[in-house]
């Protein structure tokens, strides 16, 4: 199955992407988390796109273009994949259709996670990755034993650098401005399903399987 996640920063597309990929096997794409990876690496690649990351700006169409070519030709990608933060506005849409044209593949579904602006607010100022485990965690919605979990075994709740008021707000126009335009295209396309993305993670997570179809 391909997917694509949809939905503003902070609508919960990691976090369901990585819960399916845990249950189905299909690899969570997120170009947000190769440019990371490319940054943290000082990669060459990594330095073109910082600046735009940390101002909240979109990164050039090439640079993820590029990215995401490789990443759907790894062997693990051969039986699907959800792409998450990718497609983010109408060029990288058609590119993406195009690399699936050239390698004979379809979209399955657009899933657009709905989420109100108040909740994107907190979700994305709270948010903290445990630098042990890996674990997405939120200062306002984890339940507490979670968060002094990862601080008492030696770990830090670190905030990602792109996760403050200022970028936040920019990030938020960006996504109004460049990608939700996607919502009409993949509906018109006959591929957009919605998901109501507010409440705990797990309800969120059996309304999109449900939706999907695969529970
Ligand atoms: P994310 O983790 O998806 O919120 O992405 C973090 C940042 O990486 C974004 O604010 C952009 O600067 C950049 N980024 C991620 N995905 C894309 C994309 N598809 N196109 C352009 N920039 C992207």
């Amino acid at each position: 199955m391909r997917i694509v996640m949809l939905g503003a920063p902070g609508s919960g597309k990691g976090t369901q992407a990585k819960q399916l990929e845990a249950a189905y096997g299909l690899p969570q794409v997120s170009t947000g988390d190769l440019l990371r990876k490319a940054v943290a690496d000082q990669t060459e690649l990594g330095l073109k796109a910082k600046a735009a990351m940390d101002a909240g700006d979109l990164v050039s169409d090439d640079i993820v273009l590029g990215m995401i070519k490789d990443r759907i030709a790894m062997d693990d990608a051969g039986n699907g994949f959800i792409l998450d933060g990718y497609p983010r506005n109408r060029q990288q849409a058609e590119d993406l259709a195009v690399v699936f044209g050239g390698i004979g593949v379809e979209l399955d579904v657009a899933v657009l996670m709905d989420v109100s602006t108040d909740v994107l607010m907190k979700r994305l100022t709270g948010r903290r990755t445990c630098s042990l485990t890996g674990k997405l965690l939120n200062i306002y919605f984890s339940p507490q034993e979670e968060l002094d979990a990862c601080t008492n075994d030696g770990g830090e709740l670190q905030q990602r650098k792109d996760d403050n008021e200022k970028t936040i707000a920019n990030r938020l126009q960006v996504y109004e401005r460049e990608t939700e335009p996607l919502i009409a295209y993949y509906r018109d396309a006959g591929l957009l399903k919605t998901v109501s993305a507010e409440g705990p993670v797990d309800d969120v997570y059996s309304r999109l399987v449900t939706t999907l179809g695969i529970d």
